[in-house]
C-alpha cells in the first residue's frame, strides 16, 4: 500500500480498518455502547495530530464487563483446551489477513518504522501458533507416591478471568502474548491498553470479536479502555481477578504488586529494564556495532529491552567509541512510515523533556555528550539518539530513561564488566560480545549475568516468543510467552487417589480411630 503521506491517508487506513470516519478529518470511535468515561485523543508521534478521538469507559462499563468476562469462563473453563486453541488459529488466520494495515496502525500511534510495526502484528501472530500447539500440551506430572496403593499427580486448571494492563510501546503484542496463552489455558481476561495506544487496541479487539462471535465464544476477550486512575485502579483491586498481568513502568509495578499482593492475588510483572551490552577483545566488531546500533536507537530507544549500557573493554575503547559515533551520523530520522527510515518520533513531548533532563543530569554528574541529543525542527516529538560517555559512578544511569541515550564505559576485566552490568536496580536483558568460550560461558554462569534474558553475541533487544520473556529485580519477576509461562495462568492442583481398603498417612503418622 501507498505510505501515509497526511491525514487523508490516515483517515483511509482507519476506515480500511472498520473505523468510523467523522467529518473533522479525525475519527470518533464509539466502542462500549454508551460509555460514561471521558474522551481520549490518540495523537500521531510524528505530526503531533490527532488521529482519532475515542470515548473511554466508565467505571460502571468496567463493572459490566468484569461481570461478562467472569460469566463467560464459568463455560470457557469447560470447553476442551484444543477447541479453545481452535479459536486462537483463527484469530491467527484474522490477523494474517489484516498485517499489513494493522502494522500501519501500530507505526502510526506508536511511531515504531514500519518493519517494526509489521513485525509486532507477526509477533501476535507467532504467539498464535504457539498457542495453539500449546492447546494439546498443557499436560501435568505423575509422582511417585510414599503411601502403598495410591498415585499422585498434577493437573492445571484455569485460574479464572484475569487483567492484561499494557504499555504503549509493544501496544499489541504484549497483549498477544499474554491473551492466547490465557485464552487456551481456560481463562477469560480484561485488557487494559495504554492511554497513548487505545486504538490499536481497538482494532486488534474488532479483529478478535469478529472471530469470537463467528465461533460463538464472545465475552472471552474483552477490552476497556479506560483511566489508569479510576478504571486501572478498579481493575487491580477487583478480587473478581485472581491474576493482572501488567506490563509498564517500574513505577507502576510497585503500585500493582503492591495491590494484588495486600489481596493475595497473582500478580505477573514485565516492568522496566536498564540494560547492558559488553563488548570484549576478541568480539567480532561489526557484529558487536550493528547490535549495538540496533539494540540503543530501534523503537527509538523505547524498548524495555532497550540497550541502555555499553560496557566496552579499555583496549578497544577508543577505536569502538569511534565507529559508534560514526554510525549514529548516518542514521535516517523521520516518518516512521517512510522506507528507510531507522529511528522515528518519542511517544509524546513528556518524553522528549525526560531525555533532555537525563542528558543535563549526565553532564552534571561528568559524563561527556559524545554524539546526538538535540531535538529535530519539525512537527512531532523527533529527537537525534545520543551516546554519552560516562562512568559506572553515574546515578543517572542507574535509572531507565524511556528514551534513546546510550551510556558507554570502559572496563578491565571481564569481572568488572559483569559487575557495572548487574550493578542496576533491573534485571532484564543483558549481551556480551566474545569469540572467547570462557568469558561466554561465566557469563552465563550463576555468579555471571543476573538478568532474566543473557545472549552471547546478540543484542539486548528482539527476544522470539518461544522463550520465557521477563527480568528479575525491578523489573518485576514475570515470565511471559514461550517456554513453560503458561503455567502462571493456571492453577495447580495435586491429586492423590487411594485404590487400597486402608488409610495410610504420610510421614508413617498413625492416628488410629476407635
Ligand atoms: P506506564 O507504567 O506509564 O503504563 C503502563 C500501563 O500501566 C498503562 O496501561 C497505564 O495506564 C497502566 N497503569 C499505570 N498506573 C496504573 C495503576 N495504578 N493501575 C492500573 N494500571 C495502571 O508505562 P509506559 O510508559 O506505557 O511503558 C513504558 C514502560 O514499560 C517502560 O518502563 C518499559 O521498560 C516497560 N515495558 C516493559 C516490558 C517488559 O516486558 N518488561 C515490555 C514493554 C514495556
Amino acid at each position: 500500500m501507498e505510505p501515509i503521506k497526511d491525514m487523508k491517508g490516515t483517515a483511509e487506513l482507519l476506515a480500511r480498518l472498520g473505523l468510523r470516519d467523522s467529518n473533522s478529518g479525525a475519527c470518533e470511535v464509539d466502542w462500549i455502547e454508551n460509555p460514561g468515561g471521558r474522551l481520549l485523543e490518540s495523537i500521531n508521534p510524528a505530526t503531533g495530530g490527532v488521529i482519532a478521538r475515542v470515548k473511554m469507559a466508565s467505571l460502571e462499563d468496567y463493572e459490566y464487563v468484569a461481570a461478562t468476562a467472569e460469566t463467560t469462563f464459568l463455560n470457557w473453563r469447560n470447553l476442551p483446551a484444543p477447541q479453545r486453541g481452535e479459536v486462537v488459529r483463527q484469530i491467527g488466520v484474522a490477523l494474517r489477513e489484516n498485517k499489513e494495515d494493522l502494522g500501519l496502525l501500530v507505526t502510526l500511534e506508536t511511531g515504531k518504522i514500519r518493519s517494526e510495526g509489521e513485525g509486532e502484528v507477526q509477533e501476535m501472530i507467532d504467539i498464535c501458533d504457539f498457542a495453539v500447539g500449546l492447546s494439546r500440551q498443557l499436560y501435568g506430572l505423575t509422582i511417585a507416591s510414599e503411601r502403598s496403593q495410591h498415585r499422585m499427580m498434577e493437573q492445571w486448571h484455569p485460574i479464572g478471568p484475569l487483567g492484561i494492563i499494557t504499555a504503549f510501546n509493544f501496544p499489541v503484542a504484549v497483549w498477544a502474548w499474554n491473551a492466547m496463552i490465557a485464552a487456551v489455558c481456560g481463562d477469560t481476561m480484561i485488557w487494559k491498553p495504554s492511554p497513548e495506544t487505545p486504538l490499536t487496541a481497538i482494532v486488534v479487539q474488532s479483529i478478535v470479536n469478529e472471530v469470537a462471535s463467528r465461533l460463538d465464544c464472545r465475552g472471552v476477550f474483552n477490552l476497556v479502555v479506560g483511566d489508569a486512575n479510576d478504571v486501572g485502579e478498579r481493575m487491580i483491586h477487583d478480587r473478581r481477578l485472581p491474576l493482572i498481568s501488567a506490563t509498564g513502568s517500574t513505577r507502576m509495578g510497585e503500585r500493582v504488586g503492591a495491590v494484588v499482593g495486600r489481596r493475595l492475588g497473582r500478580a505477573i510483572l514485565e516492568l522496566g529494564g536498564n540494560n547492558a551490552i559488553i563488548v570484549t577483545p576478541t568480539a567480532d566488531f561489526d557484529m558487536a556495532l550493528r547490535a549495538t546500533v540496533f539494540a540503543a536507537v530501534g523503537t527509538a530507544g523505547q524498548r524495555c529491552t532497550t540497550a541502555r549500557r555499553l560496557i566496552v573493554h579499555e583496549s578497544i575503547y577508543d577505536g569502538f567509541l569511534e565507529r559508534l559515533v560514526n554510525a549514529y551520523g548516518s542514521l535516517r530520522i523521520g516518518d516512521p512510515w517512510e522506507e528507510g527510515t531507522l529511528v522515528g518520533p518519542l511517544i509524546n513531548e513528556r518524553a522528549l523533556d525526560t531525555m533532555k533532563n537525563a542528558l543535563e543530569a549526565a553532564v552534571e554528574q561528568g559524563g561527556r555528550v559524545v554524539a546526538g541529543g538535540q531535538r529535530l525542527e519539525r512537527p512531532g516529538y523527533f529527537v537525534e539518539p545520543a551516546i554519552v560517555e560516562a562512568n559506572p559512578g553515574m546515578t543517572i544511569i542507574g535509572e531507565e530513561t524511556f528514551a534513546p541515550i546510550l551510556y558507554v564505559m570502559r572496563y578491565e576485566t571481564v569481572d568488572d564488566a559483569i559487575a557495572i552490568q548487574n550493578g542496576v536496580a533491573q534485571g532484564l536483558s543483558s549481551a556480551i560480545f566474545t569469540n572467547d568460550v570462557r568469558e561466554a560461558e561465566q557469563f552465563l554462569a550463576p555468579d555471571g549475568s543476573d538478568c532474566g534474558i543473557a545472549n552471547v553475541n546478540i543484542g539486548t533487544s528482539g527476544a522470539e516468543i518461544g522463550g520465557a520473556f521477563g527480568g528479575e529485580k525491578a523489573t518485576g519477576g514475570g515470565r511471559e510467552a514461550g517456554s513453560d509461562s503458561w503455567k502462571a495462568y493456571m492453577r495447580r492442583q495435586t491429586c492423590t487417589i487411594n485404590r487400597g481398603r486402608s488409610l495410610p498417612l504420610a510421614q508413617g503418622v498413625r492416628f488410629d480411630v476407635g
